[in-house]
């Protein structure tokens, strides 16, 4: 059996240690008798499965007593809804900074549902910096502010959290969340797509302070109110308990590694080499600014044209995979969540020198 690098976006690479067990535990979870798939999300098995998993992520994020940690469906896309049905309480408007494909697209959802103000955006840059943290200025009656903590499609990541005072501070953290450890007390809601940096698809973790719970605007369907998940402990309806479970074992793994600072220390290092590697080139370029490149997507291009597709061909023969941008910006982009390991990162490093020196 070979198992390639994956560098793509999500689905992203899973670790090799998570599948193994998954693997080993597919027929039958221990003496269950069946695998995790068939067993009822209301038996003792699974809620005991459900439950570990949220203890572990509360310990791994350090999530103070008074947040619910909710296991939900229909990704991050559905939170750019659920944030403002939920969040808005008796507000008309909210506040997004705007630094890329996501977050635009967050926003253009909750004007569906109020005003939003655009505070910052960083269109005009090209999506390659974040605003300076003094030039973010929230509106006064504004709800919340949202922000997407790393831009996936752009690989740009805040180097601050956003000063909002005592208004709620929401965030994407679909690629980001559990890259390094985070002061989830600064924050209202934060929300992350499972696909990413957590699990397979099919799952979104929602981190809400409770006080926000509750209030949602009229009209706002049964599954779209965080009160009724929270209330019911994500299981309303049938949670998409197999991602569930194996969010578990991703949990367990990065304790196995040392918890979230340990993972800094390792995601740090692969981020540096990486980036380093591409500057000290002139054949290879990533344009995002310095200060908030990204730790977990790496874009770049190639500064000879037409070559990313003979790139991606090799990549591929010699087992690097996904790494072709987003159809959106082109170019490459190497996704190096939790799960990619230095090794693939040096593995990729080798391979683009080899590629500069045959063809640059
Ligand atoms: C992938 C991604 C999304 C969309 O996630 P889905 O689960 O496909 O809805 C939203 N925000 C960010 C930052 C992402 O990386």
């Amino acid at each position: 059996m070979q198992r390639s690098y994956n560098f793509g976006a999500g689905p992203a690479a899973l670790p090799f240690e998570v599948l193994q067990q998954a693997s080993a535990e597919m027929l039958t979870w221990r003496d269950a008798g069946l695998s995790v798939m068939e067993m009822s999300h209301r038996g003792q098995k699974f809620t005991s499965i459900a439950h570990t998993a949220e203890l572990d992520l509360k310990e791994l994020l350090d999530i103070p007593d008074n947040y619910s940690v909710l296991f939900l469906q229909g990704g991050a896309s559905s939170q750019f809804a659920m944030v403002p049905m939920n969040l808005l309480h008796n507000s008309k408007t909210a506040d997004y900074i705007v630094t890329g494909t996501w977050s635009k697209k967050a926003q253009l959802e909750a004007e569906k549902f109020c005003k939003t103000n655009i505070i910052a955006d960083t269109t005009d840059s090209g999506f390659t910096t974040v605003p300076a943290a003094n030039s973010v200025k929230i509106t006064h009656d504004t709800a919340y502010v949202h922000y997407t903590v790393n831009e996936t499609i752009e690989g740009v990541e805040f180097d601050y959290i956003p000063d909002t005072g005592a208004t709620p501070l929401v965030a994407d953290m679909s690629s980001t969340l559990l890259s390094r450890p985070l002061d989830i007390k600064r924050y209202g809601l934060i929300y992350a797509g499972a696909q990413k940096n957590i699990g397979p698809a099919g799952l979104v973790v929602v981190i809400i302070r409770n006080d926000l719970l509750g209030k949602p605007i009229s009209g706002t369907p049964t599954m779209f109110d965080y009160r009724i998940h929270a209330d019911n402990n994500s299981m309303y309806n049938t949670p998409p308990t197999y991602s569930w479970y194996l969010a578990g074992l991703v949990f367990q793994w990065l304790k196995r590694q040392g918890g979230l600072r340990a993972m800094a220390e390792i995601n740090q290092n692969k981020a540096t080499t990486l980036y380093s590697a591409i500057d000290n080139s002139g054949f290879y370029k990533n344009s995002v600014a310095k200060n908030c490149r990204s730790w977990m997507n790496v874009p770049f291009t190639i500064t000879v044209p037409n070559l990313d597709n003979l790139f991606l061909e090799q990549a591929q023969q010699h087992g690097l995979i996904a790494l072709k941008g987003h159809r959106s910006v082109g170019g490459m982009r190497a996704s190096i969540y939790n799960a990619m390991p230095l090794e693939g990162v040096i593995s990729l490093i080798e391979f683009m020198t080899e590629f500069e020196r045959r063809y640059g």
